[in-house]
């Protein structure tokens, strides 16, 4: 490959990261530009929760969490896998280990400490980092244009281009879609952004929102639909929060559009089937409490409790039938998900048909794209990493192959006349 071609890589995150990684390994000359003062700055959010890299599970099912794309997220992962990106990560010092549900997490090391050795390495090998620099779209000439931190706005003059911006929740850091109207601009089909693997809404009544934000309902079972999903949940201000109800979290978005409120059922005692909690609550003897009793023979927490009240009539409280009903299919009207930006992760974007299986614009011959900025959703669960990490992998190929079978002179120009 010529000396002198140089590949902008504009978005810092996973994608970008990964896809510098390729090229530079390529030897070629890599810049990666941010909006950001650093690079990853998603990607250090991540790693305040845990940093679930990627996931143990076999390739297929893998693939399939990925919906509606799996089968092009077959091919997409095939190319840089959980395996290959474990080994990867070992090749930069860090080692992983699977936890009890499958997941892969880093061993003895933080977001931070991953970034900051991945970043190291790339400036030692020879990659430019500008950060402050916010991609504008393009020069007459076809070069990207920056508005730098000065407020000047500058033309790089690259040879190709590699977009990895990111999706559009968590805009602090970074990923606010702006990029949107400039790739529309190039006739390019975008899905609207909306939020995945959110929280929901729920109308509380005042005195259930003040007493029991931030509190806890242990071992549940979620189910919409067709789809269920267990673990703890978080009550908050506004409704629910939690890993369970991330999983749900598209399934009640997606049935939003259709009808509100959406019903979401609790089981808020798995453990037990609904005849064991009907003969234990026949027990109930004397004037002890209906909080009390339900504490001492089935162990229901205070604020499952208190989410009876919240929901039941008096009524039903007192109906051993109905109570037991409630306790394993509690209704909860959902009438809306919390907002993209406090999402963690976004579905919309680029759509699939627009790039070439490579992952270049079919309408903006040598840019090419990775990350969440394309059209993809998945739960979490290390899919939303992976995903970033393995089409900033694909598309890093794509654009090298694509270099190879583009004469230098003709490379220049990305758009059309
Ligand atoms: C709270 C939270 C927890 C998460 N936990 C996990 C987890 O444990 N496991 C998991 O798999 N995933 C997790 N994710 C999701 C994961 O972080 C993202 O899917 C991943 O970061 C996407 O990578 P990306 O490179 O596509 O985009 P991003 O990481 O969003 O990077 C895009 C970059 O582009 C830059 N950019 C945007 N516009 C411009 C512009 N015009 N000019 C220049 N630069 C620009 C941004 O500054 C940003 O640095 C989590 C996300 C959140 C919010």
């Amino acid at each position: 490959m010529k000396n002198e071609t140089r590949v902008a890589v504009i978005g810092g995150g996973p994608a970008g990261l990964m896809a510098a990684t390729v090229l530079n390994k390529a030897g070629l000359a890599v810049d990666i530009f941010d909006t950001k003062a650093s690079a990853g700055c998603k990607f250090l959010v991540a790693g305040r929760g845990g940093l679930n890299l990627t996931h143990s599970e076999p390739a297929a099912i893998f693939a399939s969490r990925y919906g509606n794309n799996a089968e092009i997220f077959q091919k997409i992962l095939a190319g840089f896998s959980p395996h290959d990106l474990c080994a990867w990560l070992r090749e930069l010092g860090v080692e992983t280990f699977i936890g009890s549900s499958g997941r892969v997490f880093p061993k003895d090391a933080t977001a931070h400490d991953i970034l900051k050795i991945w970043v190291e390495t790339l400036g030692r090998c020879g990659v430019a980092f500008h950060y402050q620099h916010r991609w504008q779209g393009f020069s007459q000439a076809g070069a990207p244009l920056f508005l730098a931190e000065t407020g000047e706005i500058l033309e790089f003059p690259a040879t190709a281009l590699l977009l990895a911006l990111g999706g559009a929740s968590w805009p602090q850091t970074g990923s606010d879609g702006n990029w949107v109207p400039i790739l529309a601009a190039w006739g390019i089909q975008l899905a609207p952004f909306r939020p995945t693997n959110c929280g929901v809404e729920v109308t509380w009544s005042e005195h259930f929102r003040t007493h029991f934000s931030g509190k806890p309902l242990k071992n549940v079972l979620l189910r919409c639909g067709d789809q269920q999903a267990s673990g703890d949940i978080m009550i908050t201000a506004h409704g629910l929060e939690g890993g369970p109800v991330y999983a749900l979290s598209a399934l009640i978005r997606d049935r939003l559009e259709e009808t509100c409120p959406v019903p979401l059922f609790l089981d808020l005692k798995r453990d037990l089937p609904q005849e064991r909690i009907l003969e234990k609550l026949a027990q109930r003897r004397g004037k002890e409490s209906l909080a009390n009793f339900l504490r001492k023979a089935i162990h229901l927490t205070g604020p499952a409790y208190s989410l009876l009240r919240e929901t039941c009539s008096p009524e039903e409280l007192k109906n051993p039938m109905a109570l037991a009903g409630h306790l394993k299919n509690l209704l909860i009207p959902i009438s809306k998900t919390r907002p993209l930006a406090e999402a963690i992760s976004s579905a919309g974007g680029i759509t699939f048909a627009e790039v070439t299986p490579d992952l270049m614009l079919r309408n903006l011959p040598g840019v090419f794209v990775a990350g969440e900025m394309l059209d993809w959703e998945a739960p979490t669960g290390g899919y939303l990493l992976q995903g970033a990490f393995s089409t900033g992998y694909l598309a890093a190929r794509g654009l090298l192959k694509w270099l190879k079978t583009t004469p230098p002179t003709t490379a220049r120009l990305f758009l059309p006349n």
